[in-house]
């Protein structure tokens, strides 16, 4: 395909993308092996880039942002769309190459709905009301705040929805003008590159790359001195460590971090009706996913048919290979978090905690498949409850007093979401209003929206993404006065 007729669609006949092309268009003989978390087979081999192409990458991307920050709001929106139309027609491909290099299983909430998340956050990217124009004053010569973009921004991503996040990092910084350096985990870089790849077909030269690295890579671009500006989602030990290599050169910074969400279930719920909302508010993605539900605080007159509406819930949810057209559940993408998910269950375990379910994993199984494991009469001190476990294991904590249960909410040093659960919705929106998360959702968890903004509270972050708010946050404001 060559770029960019700005309107032109793009259909599957345009493309026809197979499997095999996409791999072979990201994959390096020489590079490093990348192992489907499943098997343990070979997916691809990843290029290891440098600090020297991550110097090459900014220098193209700067050079190419005046070009597009010139063009018109309406052309960008029409990209923006052309880039959407890609995604859909190389949709299964992608999808595929998503399921083997990250495990998630290509039905339910996993890899074809994260390609098709990708189309959609860029189409509502598109139709976001651009931010700015306000005038403030004397008519005659008012104030104006307008946003102008930022230059270049750079993404470091994580692991657990790779694509989908870097769609989240891109679009907007697109939308306003910014061009963009993605630099994606170390754990699934392919699934980033083959869907910059896609994205190459149509955009213009140069307005995104993407360097594949390690550590040093991300804190080089939290470091350089022409990047305008850095986008993060990851864990709060890398976020702050992006603090700090970015203070020489005053970055700005959006930091999506970790969470460790809690869930209050009050009294007056019907057990058997929410079961499936706790299930995959806590077992999306199969727990490693950074809003999920990850400890949950229920009542103690509830409690008991609470559990076991969730078990049989559980029960029932296949986990295995995600290629495997009836697996809704995948293994944990990487060793080193099967490794922190044992051991925590295992914590749980030995303090006396009760294991309604899992909690036995096969040593001698291949891939690192820990199976749905719900842990109930649990301290809240235990290190399951108060660490983020990202991972398909849930601690139920009994509670008898509603102000017990907020006080366990907040008593953390993160704040990413939270949820109540009640069948009185102003029972639940009191509750939520005195918890210290960034969204607190009413009888779901971590359901996101493109025109909902999104964003940590405490250790879990700063800064917005989604909507309007996210468009500012890739954008300089600037007030003519006068
Ligand atoms: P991570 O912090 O280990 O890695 C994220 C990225 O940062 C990777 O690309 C990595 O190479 C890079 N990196 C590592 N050290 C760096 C440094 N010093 N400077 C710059 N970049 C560096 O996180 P992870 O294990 O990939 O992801 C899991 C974590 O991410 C969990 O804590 C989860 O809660 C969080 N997360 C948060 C959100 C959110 O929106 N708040 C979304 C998804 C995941």
């Amino acid at each position: 395909m060559t770029a960019p007729a700005v309107s032109a669609p793009v259909s599957p006949e345009d493309t026809a993308l197979t499997y095999d092309d996409l791999l072979a268009a990201v994959t390096d003989p020489s590079g490093r092996e990348v192992l489907d978390p499943a098997t343990g087979e070979l997916v691809g081999r990843v290029r290891e880039r440098t600090a020297a192409d991550l110097d090459d990458a900014v220098a193209a991307v700067r050079a190419a942002q005046p070009a597009w920050a010139a063009r018109s709001d309406a052309d960008r929106v029409a990209l923006l769309h052309v880039a959407a139309d890609a995604i859909e027609a190389a949709a299964e491909p992608l999808a595929e190459l998503l399921s083997r290099e990250q495990g998630k299983p290509l039905n339910g909430t996993g890899a074809r709905f994260e390609v098709g998340g990708c189309a959609a956050w860029l189409r509502a990217t598109a139709a976001t009301p651009l931010p700015g124009g306000e005038t403030v004053g004397d008519p005659d010569t008012p104030a104006v705040l307008n946003y102008r973009p930022v230059g270049v921004v750079g993404a470091i991503g994580p692991w657990n929805w790779p694509m989908m996040i870097t769609i989240w990092q891109i679009a907007p910084a697109l939308r306003m003008g910014n061009t963009v350096v993605v630099k994606p985990s170390e754990h699934t870089p392919l699934s980033v590159l083959a869907l910059l790849h896609v994205l190459d077909g149509v955009l213009p030269a140069d307005v995104v790359r993407a360097v594949a690295g390690g550590r040093e890579v991300g804190a080089g671009m939290a470091g350089h001195p022409d990047v305008d500006k850095v986008m993060f989602t990851g864990s709060t030990a890398t976020g702050q460590a992006i603090i700090r290599s970015s203070a020489d050169t005053v970055k700005r910074l959006t930091l999506e971090l970790g969470g460790n969400d809690a869930g209050i279930v009050l009294p007056d719920v019907d057990p058997q009706a929410i079961a499936e909302g706790l299930f995959w508010g806590a077992f999306i993605n199969t727990g490693q996913t950074c809003a999920a539900l990850k400890r949950l605080y229920v009542h103690t007159d509830v409690y008991d048919a609470v559990c076991s509406a969730l078990t049989e819930v559980a029960r029932a949810m296949p986990m295995g290979r995600g290629l495997d057209e009836e697996n809704v559940l995948g293994p944990l993408q990487n060793r080193a978090q099967y490794e922190i998910v044992a051991g925590l269950v295992e914590s749980a375990r030995e303090s006396g905690a009760r294991i309604l379910l899992g909690g036995d994993p096969d040593p001698q199984a291949p891939g690192n498949f820990y199976p749905t494991t719900l842990v109930a009469d649990v301290d809240d001190a235990n290190p399951l409850v108060a660490q983020e476990q990202f991972g398909p294991a849930l601690p139920i904590i009994r509670y008898t007093d509603v102000e017990e249960a907020i006080a366990a909410a907040n008593r953390l040093d993160v704040g990413l979401g939270a949820s109540v659960w009640s069948s009185d919705r102003d029972a639940a929106r009191e509750v939520a209003g005195r918890l210290e998360a960034g969204t607190v959702w009413i009888n779901s968890h971590g359901m996101v929206h493109p025109f909902i903004p999104f964003g940590g509270h405490k250790r879990s972050g700063y800064g917005l993404e989604f909507g309007v708010e996210g468009l500012k946050a890739v954008a300089v404001p600037q007030i003519i006065n006068g």
